[in-house]
C-alpha cells in the first residue's frame, strides 16, 4: 500500500499491524544514452511494488534527488547533485515524521553508489541522531542511559530505521550492480522496458556501458533482469518477514 494513497484510518491500521515502511531513495543521474535518468530510484520502486504484492508493507514517496557528486556527468547530461547539508536536513525531518506517524520499522532502500556514499550516509546519520534526540524530546532526563528502569522504558535504541542496499547479500549472485551496464539495463528491461532504448547505444557511448566484453549494455536482457528481480524481492521478503 502506498502512503500517498492511504486514508488516516488505513495508516492507523498499518501502524497497529506493525507494517514496515519501505522508503525508496535514489537520485537523478545520467545512465547512458539508452536508459532513464531516474533508474536508481525507479528500480527500487519496482522492487517495493513487488514486495507489497506478497506481504503487508507501506511504501513511502521516494527520495528522488539524492547526492551524485556529478561523478558521471552534469545537469546537461541528466544528473542532479543537491546541496548535501540541505538534503541531509530534509531527510532527517521526514524520517522524524515517519517515526512520529508510529512506524516502528523503517527500511530505506538504496541502489546507488553503495552504503558509504553521501546518499546512504545522509540516512544513516539522520537515523542515529534521531535515536537519541527523540528520547530527550519524550522527556527522558539526561543521564537516562545509566538508569536500568529508564532504559527498559525507552526500549531498543537502534534499528528503527534500517538503511540497506537494494541488493541484499542473499540476492547476490545472481543480482549485481554496475552503472547502466549489463545488470542495471537488465533490471530496467525486466521491469520498465518502455524506459530503455537499446537502439540509442551507438556512436560515442560512455565507458560504463562496455565494462565487460560479453556482459554489457548491448547484451543486457529481460530474462537476466527477471532472475535478479526475483532474487532481490525474495531476499527482502525473507528479511522483513523471516517466518
Ligand atoms: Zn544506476
Amino acid at each position: 500500500m502506498y502512503l500517498k494513497h492511504m486514508r488516516p484510518y488505513q495508516l492507523k491500521q498499518a501502524v497497529e499491524r506493525d507494517d514496515p515502511l519501505l522508503v525508496p531513495a535514489g537520485c537523478i543521474e545520467t545512465h547512458g544514452p539508452h536508459m532513464a535518468i531516474g533508474h536508481d530510484t525507479i528500480i527500487v520502486e519496482e522492487i517495493c511494488a513487488r514486495i507489497a504484492e506478497e506481504i503487508n508493507v507501506v511504501i513511502a514517496p521516494s527520495f528522488d534527488y539524492g547526492p551524485t557528486g556529478y561523478a558521471l556527468g552534469g545537469p546537461a547530461d541528466g544528473t542532479i547533485d543537491p546541496d548535501y547539508a540541505a538534503f541531509g536536513a530534509h531527510v532527517k525531518a521526514i524520517l522524524k515524521n515517519f517515526l512520529e506517524m508510529g512506524f516502528k520499522k523503517i527500511y530505506v532502500i538504496i541502489m546507488h553508489q553503495g552504503m558509504e556514499a553521501p546518499l546512504a550516509l545522509a540516512f544513516k546519520k539522520a537515523a542515529s541522531e534521531l535515536a537519541f534526540e527523540l528520547i530527550l524530546e519524550q522527556g527522558y532526563p539526561r543521564g537516562w542511559w545509566g538508569d536500568k528502569a529508564l532504559m527498559e522504558k525507552v526500549g531498543p535504541i537502534w534499528g528503527h530505521i534500517d538503511v540497506q542496499p537494494m541488493i541484499l547479500p542473499d540476492a547476490s549472485p545472481p543480482a549485481g550492480g554496475d552503472h547502466a551496464g549489463y545488470n542495471e539495463t537488465s533490471f530496467l528491461l525486466a521491469t520498465r522496458p518502455e524506459l530503455v532504448e537499446p537502439a540509442r547505444l551507438e556512436g560515442d557511448v560512455p565507458w560504463y556501458c562496455r565494462q565487460h566484453e560479453e556482459k554489457n549494455s548491448w547484451t543486457a536482457n529481460a530474462a537476466h533482469g527477471q532472475v535478479m528481480v526475483d532474487a532481490v524481492v525474495n531476499a527482502w521478503i525473507k528479511k522483513i518477514s523471516p517466518s
